[in-house]
């Protein structure tokens, strides 16, 4: 393959800013070499010198590639469910350049070793690979790691996601020394002590079904306690910590964010696609959504909610209180999954329908700027990792691009996925906007068939 790419005649979407323009985007050497705004055709001299591939963009909108904090991509450890190669080639899919793994991994990636593991180029990811390694020796909520030399190695921040950081004591000084590095602590904020033999969110679905339900406390309560330790070590210490809470699904914890913002502290976190789309009713059976009653491709952690945390979350992104979507990529073996609802694993994949489904609960429903929506996946995600050298389409960056369809309707076809796995909620769905090209660090990592 020439090294070189002309993404010709297409609309560049730029994030959060609901304008757009036509342009060409060549690309060289794994960077963007040039940008043209107005009538296709000015760069095709220069991409005839390069030998380079020309993509008719025509009718297409060309954005940076997305980045997803939050995704499991299984290696090392529980290659059946997914590996670093096929998890990567799902992100390529849903128009993802960058994804940051977390560290449930088996071993737990929490010494330097095995955060190389994850970054090596041995592991032939399609797209960048970023990695945020376990805040705990073994994620055992106990004894800190070793967050300098692992921060030094590339962590881009520390989480025991699937795990809450529980103590007050460990969390404070997570934050501490996370604070000093420049990188965040992620918190998965679940109070386990709440929810222990809970499958499902508590409310009157739960009582239904005869299920024991996950209260929105275990969320909110943990939340709070961590704003709470900000403001302390902001008073007592000269850091600025930050605080990311992962895949927030409560009105109550949205609620706790919201205030904290207001107050200055440096609190971000994500919503995930499924939490804005589906709600706890689903579990009992959606005939719209292809499931029956006890379906564990509904099934998750933190769980779907009521319709009003739902809308909670919705309204939490137009007004700004969400900072990024993340996936929470969390792929099981079919074997897995085919279980009572009670013993199956949380997680569903969701590297695939994340386009789809953001833009069209939040631009079709709710009338979000597309520019918007773009940004809670690329530039925004970007500002949380505090890398302003990604999530931006600029001459000199990485040639991390998405070129999609951002009329597209359809419904999501699950048996065409890159993933190993295929527990998603969304098979048969309704979704909007399509990705055709991907463009990973200046290569065509994905191509619409
Ligand atoms: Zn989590």
């Amino acid at each position: 393959m020439s090294g070189a790419v002309l993404l010709r005649g297409g609309t560049l979407l730029q994030p959060a800013e609901d304008r757009s323009f036509r342009g060409d985007v060549l690309i060289a050497d794994g960077a963007v070499a040039a940008i043209h705004t107005g009538e296709a055709g000015a760069l095709d001299a220069r991409a005839k010198d390069a030998g380079a591939e020309v993509i008719d963009c025509t009718g297409l909108a060309v954005a940076p590639g997305f980045i997803d904090v939050h995704v499991h991509l299984r290696e090392p450890g529980q290659t059946h469910k997914e590996t670093i190669a096929t998890g990567t080639r799902a992100a390529a899919a849903g128009g993802f350049t960058t994804v940051v793994a977390m560290p449930n991994t088996s071993p737990v990636t929490d010494s330097v070793e095995w955060l190389e593991f994850v970054m090596s180029p041995k592991r032939q990811a399609a797209v960048r690979v970023l990695a945020m390694p376990a805040v705990t020796v073994g994620s055992m909520g106990e004894r800190l790691t070793d967050m300098a030399a692992l921060h030094a190695a590339g962590a881009v921040g520390f989480t025991d996601d699937g795990k809450p950081v529980l103590q007050d004591e460990v969390m404070r000084e997570a934050l501490r020394t996370a604070g000093r590095l420049g990188v965040p602590v992620s918190q998965h904020a679940e109070d386990t002590r709440m929810t222990v033999g809970a499958s499902m969110n508590a409310g009157p679905v739960s009582f239904r079904l005869g299920l024991r339900g996950m209260p929105v406390e275990a969320e909110s309560s943990i939340v709070e306690r961590d704003i709470r330790l900000l403001e302390e070590i902001e008073r007592a210490d000269k850091v600025r910590p930050h605080l990311h809470v992962q895949h927030v699904s409560t009105a109550k914890a949205l609620e706790a964010i919201r205030q904290a913002k207001r107050r200055g502290l440096h609190v971000t976190c994500e919503v995930a696609p499924h939490h804005i789309a589906l709600t706890d009713e689903a579990i009992a059976g959606d005939a719209a959504q292809r499931s029956v009653r006890y379906d564990t491709r509904f099934k998750m952690n933190p769980p779907l909610r009521s319709a009003e945390d739902r809308d909670a979350c919705i309204a939490a992104v137009l007004d700004g209180t969400v900072d990024v979507l993340a996936t929470d990529h969390a792929p099981h073996a079919a074997w897995e999954k085919g279980v009572e609802f009670e013993r199956a694993p949380n997680g569903i994949v969701g590297l695939e329908t994340a386009l789809g489904v953001a833009l069209r609960v939040l631009h079709r429903e709710h009338g979000m700027a597309q520019g918007k929506v773009l940004a809670l996946m690329t530039s925004a995600p970007a500002k949380v990792l505090g890398r302003d050298d990604l999530g931006a389409l600029g001459v000199g960056l990485s040639a991390d691009v998405v070129v999609f369809d951002a009329g597209a309707s359809y419904a999501y076809d699950v048996t065409a996925t890159a993933s190993r796995s295929r527990n998603t909620p969304f098979d048969g769905a309704a979704m909007v906007g399509r990705v055709r090209y991907t463009v990973s660090q200046g290569r065509v990592v994905f191509r619409a068939s």
